[in-house]
């Protein structure tokens, strides 16, 4: 098999992607050609960007734009702005969006980019030249038929809209549908700010449709409290009645049997910056709120929260991957030993890039959409996939993170086998 790596094994992104693929590929007992094709990006692109500093200086900032396949539609998938961003990232980043797209059936091929640098020690002047500067680079391999980029680890809607202006300035007309997660006065989509946690909650209802959970008897614990967190706290309680007993963040948590009130949580964030210490609850700490005592655990941070270590004492019955990555391999094999339903990040967060692809549809055809229409509609995305998932995790007798990714890595590849390209 073709390698392209450039660390080692253990630590390398692009190695675990190849790994997960490689198990899916076994199960689903794929043409060695198609694996050799699937294994790795069909495109890279790696770009050096000069940037006109406030201080007059020029630094050069490197850049990287990876279409990992594009056998289903134009390359979809965000932009990251990150001191350690390094180029096996970006690829294992782009191959999970192949296969995130494939698993929600959405017409679409997966892709990244990324540019090392630390935004927090740009002044915003910088920040558009770098934007500007880097579209610049790469609006040759992107475009509404081409590879659709986003926002990402550190990059805004507001960072989107220049990404847009300079596009559109580069081809002469205004391009609404290069770009996705724009603000919502150049056509983003109503309905993509709580897109994630909404699609998350969705998936939850199926599982416990699955396992014959009262929903709104439900007690719900949630790990991180950003755009995620807060949507899935709040729309919790919205849309199924649940009750949230434990929230935390960077800096510690709150629990409260009764159920943490989100008011008194919000103004408490709003005037301290975090949740902790609020008194809608007694502290707990980042560790202890996954082992709570819940029937929804949603870990909706960073990766690599359950492990080996903590797994055997984690009492919920689902856990709803709202976070990319949070389960360790060897915490998942413990978790589906014990009996845990995991819903897998890239179906249970997948609402993001699903509301993402309707903003480009709506830019498209020229034609928003209502809210509830993009409501609707995700519900209805979510749903099929949960079932598809479900459906192939019986079949294979598998995990339904092997589950998602058999229906996904199948789909990719029937497409390539179809156009002729293994
Ligand atoms: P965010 O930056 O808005 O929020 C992250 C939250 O996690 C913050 O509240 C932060 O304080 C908290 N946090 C950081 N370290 C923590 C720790 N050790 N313990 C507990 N909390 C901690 O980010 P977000 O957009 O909400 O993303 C959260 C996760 O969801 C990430 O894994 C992201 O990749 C994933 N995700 C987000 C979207 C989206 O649309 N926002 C889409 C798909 C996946």
């Amino acid at each position: 098999m073709t390698q392209i790596l450039d660390r080692p094994e253990a630590l390398n992104p692009f190695a675990i992607a190849q790994q997960q693929f490689d198990l899916a590929a076994d199960i689903l007992k794929l043409d060695p050609r198609l694996r050799a094709v699937l294994r790795v990006p069909v495109r890279e692109l790696h770009v050096s960007l000069p940037v006109r500093m406030d201080n007059g200086d020029v630094k050069v900032f490197k850049g990287f734009r990876i279409q990992y396949n594009d056998a289903r539609g134009p390359s979809k998938g965000g932009i990251r702005f990150h001191p350690d961003e390094t180029v096996d990232t970006v690829r294992a980043l782009a191959a999970w969006m192949t296969w995130k797209t494939a698993v929600m059936d959405l017409p679409l091929g997966g892709g990244k980019g990324g540019v090392i640098c630390n935004p927090k020690e740009m002044s915003e002047r910088e920040l558009e030249r770098l934007s500007r500067a880097y579209i610049g680079a790469i609006a040759w391999i992107i475009g509404p038929e081409r590879d659709i980029p986003a926002p990402d680890v550190y990059t805004t809607p507001q960072i989107m809209g220049w990404m847009m202006d300079e596009y559109s300035k580069l081809r002469g007309y205004t391009a609404p549908g290069a770009i996705t997660g724009k603000p919502l006065s150049v056509w983003g989509s109503l309905g993509r700010d709580d897109a994630t946690a909404r699609g998350a909650w969705y998936t939850v209802r199926e599982a416990a449709r699955v396992l014959d959970i009262d929903l709104s008897k439900a007690r719900v614990a949630i790990q991180g409290f950003g755009n995620a967190g807060t949507f899935a706290a709040t729309l919790g309680l919205e849309l199924f009645g649940c009750k949230v007993v434990a929230v935390s963040d960077s800096q510690g948590g709150v629990f409260n049997p009764k159920g943490v009130d989100y008011a008194t949580l919000h103004d408490w964030k709003a005037a301290h910056g975090s949740v902790a210490g609020c008194a809608a609850g007694e502290p707990i700490s980042n560790a202890d709120i996954l082992e709570t005592d819940v029937d929804i655990l949603i870990p909706a941070a960073l990766e690599n929260q359950i492990t080996a270590r903590n797994a055997p004492h984690i009492k919920a019955r689902i856990v709803a991957e709202a976070a990319n990555g949070p389960t360790t391999p060897e915490a998942d094999a413990i978790l589906h030993q014990r009996g845990v339903f995991v819903i897998p990040d890239f179906l249970c967060n997948a609402g993001g890039v699903t509301v993402s692809y309707f903003e480009w549809v709506q830019n498209q055809r020229g034609m928003p959409w209502e809210l509830d229409e993009v409501h609707r509609r995700l519900d209805r995305k979510m749903t099929r996939a949960f079932g598809e998932v479900l459906a192939a995790s019986r079949k294979h007798n598998v995990d339904m993170r092997t589950g998602a990714y058999c229906v996904a890595v199948a789909r990719v590849a029937e497409a390539t086998r179809a156009r002729g390209w293994a």
